[in-house]
């Protein structure tokens, strides 16, 4: 197949090439919403591209990169001004429309990396209909959660163990200031931790949650909407973080092509 991997710049026989060989169909998905007032509501979107991008680059001849899904699920995020939500159920519909979409044209491997933590659930639950409705192998991931971000974000942390890399903290803020530092306001960053962490509910995006996950509206557990500490973070951070989930998910790429997909068995 030709080295291009972004699918929108491909012709339709670049396409059917590509689908004909072992490949992997990157979706990305994210949503805009509001990031404090020191970051722009594309943040959710920008980050999980901008990696997506760099993962696809690298693994050229092996993936294509589907144009992002720019809406997701952010009810409780409407509180605050820049928010566009769309319904659960119409996320579900729109991201298996076009995973199967992808399966219909025969790519056989699709692998959806998702940037909004509230998108999580459904991204999973597509990636489900999507292998039991096609029979492709179909997986989701958030992009911080890719191999190799957790010990790179552990060693660059300096903010609260659990908690301080949240929403609009140190992580996504960092990683921002690596992509596009000019649309970064430092001086209006604030931290920010008012979720309220109880004995077994806490949230992190690299620490984990606890087992008591439930989400709240936004203007109930932040003033400014960040979630975390944004005052610590860097360029230099974001240029790591960024790298090691680029590698992560290109990681994730290789580890979908070799696996194999014997034939289903009927026991009836
Ligand atoms: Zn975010």
């Amino acid at each position: 197949m030709s080295m291009k991997y972004r699918y929108g710049e491909m012709t339709w026989p670049e396409v059917k090439a590509a689908a004909a060989l072992p490949c992997v169909a990157i979706v990305p998905i994210a949503t805009l919403e509001d990031h404090g007032r020191h970051l722009p509501i594309d943040t959710d979107l920008l980050l999980c591209a901008t990696v997506c991008e760099l993962a696809a680059s690298r693994a050229a001849g092996r993936c294509v990169l589907v144009p992002p899904i720019n809406h997701g699920y952010s009810p409780h995020h409407m509180d605050f001004p820049g928010a566009l939500t769309i319904g659960a159920h119409t996320l579900i519909d729109y991201g298996l429309d076009v995973c199967k979409s992808l399966a219909h044209h025969g790519f056989r491997r699709i692998l959806i990396v998702n940037g909004h933590g509230s998108n999580t659930p459904f991204t999973d639950i597509i990636a489900r209909l999507c292998a039991v409705e096609t029979g492709v192998l179909a997986a989701a991931v958030n992009y911080w959660s890719a191999p190799g971000v957790r010990e790179v974000a552990d060693a660059l942390r300096e903010s609260e163990p659990v908690g301080g890399m949240n929403h609009a903290c140190e992580f996504e803020t960092s990683l921002y200031l690596a992509i596009r530092p000019d649309l970064v306001e430092m001086n209006q960053a604030k931290r920010e931790l008012s979720h309220r962490p109880s004995k077994n509910y806490w949230t992190d995006l690299i620490a984990g949650d606890g087992p008591l996950t439930m989400m709240e509206h936004w203007s109930r557990l932040s003033g400014s909407g960040v979630m975390g500490d944004p005052t610590k973070a860097t360029a230099e951070k974001g240029r790591a973080l960024l790298e090691a989930a680029a590698s992560g998910i290109a990681e994730l790429v290789d580890e979908m092509l070799a696996r194999e997909s014997p034939p289903r068995v009927d026991h009836h």
